[in-house]
């Protein structure tokens, strides 16, 4: 993982997009694919707005079991469909070592959530598949345990690795949900050649935060940004307080796209 063993940026490739380096790539969709119709919509929507990876959960690692848990791998053929239909890459969450076969044969990236950071068994088996791996940030993972998980799948051979700062658990969530490490961006800069995604989704938890803390990671030096993208975020299956509009998108991403442009 270490810039020193590998000096330059390390660009993932998927289909439609070279991850890293310079480039700004936008990724964004549903917190969960709840039907065919609304990743319909909404991949046709985040395209519009300049996104070039459709997202969208359909195994879910939800804090209660009696909470809806995705549509599986339902889920994830409407979500295949969707990104194809508007030229799109998918990004989507395996959460164990027995979907990776079905969630492979999906997705263009594997999505490792915070609560699987550690989950040694399950990065060693997505670095097996040498296929593009997001992996994103525990809830109270330092910067050395993230790195030292992003090595279990280097290990196996797999470099196609981005590591997503998705904010950190502290002593107060009464107006943010985590949060966001702003200094992990330029941090991981300096220790890894890895790109570095920012979600600001999950790190604020409130629509009303998402933009701005959005802009905060592109002005540090994210090479990418996750965003929760819903029709009607009141009415979401999962997490619906900090989903965007479409519209509210596409405003983030005309901002995010002018911060990127002054480096
Ligand atoms: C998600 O992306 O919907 C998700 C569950 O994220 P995290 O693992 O960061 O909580
Ligand atoms: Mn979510």
């Amino acid at each position: 993982s270490s810039r020193a063993f590998k000096p330059n940026d390390t660009i993932v490739k998927t289909p439609h997009n070279q991850i890293g380096g310079h480039n700004l790539t936008l990724m964004a969709g549903p917190c969960s694919v709840e039907n065919e119709e609304m990743i319909h919509r909404v991949a046709a929507a985040v395209k519009a707005a300049g996104a070039s990876v459709l997202r969208g959960g359909a195994f879910k690692p939800r804090t209660s079991p009696y909470d809806f848990q995705g549509l599986g791998v339902e889920g994830l053929t409407y979500l295949r469909e969707a990104a194809d239909e508007n030229g799109l890459d998918v990004i989507t969450e395996v959460m164990s070592v027995e979907e990776i076969d079905a969630v492979g044969q999906y997705t263009d990236i594997f999505q490792i959530g915070a609560r699987n950071m550690q989950n040694y068994e399950l990065l060693k088996a997505v670095g097996r598949t040498h296929q593009p791996v997001a992996l994103k940030r525990g809830l109270s993972a330092t910067i050395d345990e993230l790195l030292n998980a992003a090595e279990y799948i280097a290990s196996q051979g797999n470099f196609n690795i981005m590591l997503v700062e998705r904010g950190i658990r502290s002593f107060d969530g009464t107006y943010t949900r985590n949060v966001l490490d702003v200094g992990a961006v330029p941090v991981l800069h300096q220790l890894t050649h890895f790109p570095v995604i920012i979600d600001p989704s999950h790190a604020t938890g409130h629509a009303d935060l998402v933009t701005p803390l959005a802009a905060a990671g592109v002005a540090a030096g994210a090479q990418g940004l996750l965003v929760e993208v819903h029709e009607n975020p009141a009415q979401a299956l999962s997490d619906a307080a900090q989903q965007l509009t479409p519209a509210q998108f596409a405003k983030l991403a005309t901002r995010a796209q002018k911060i990127h442009e002054l480096d």
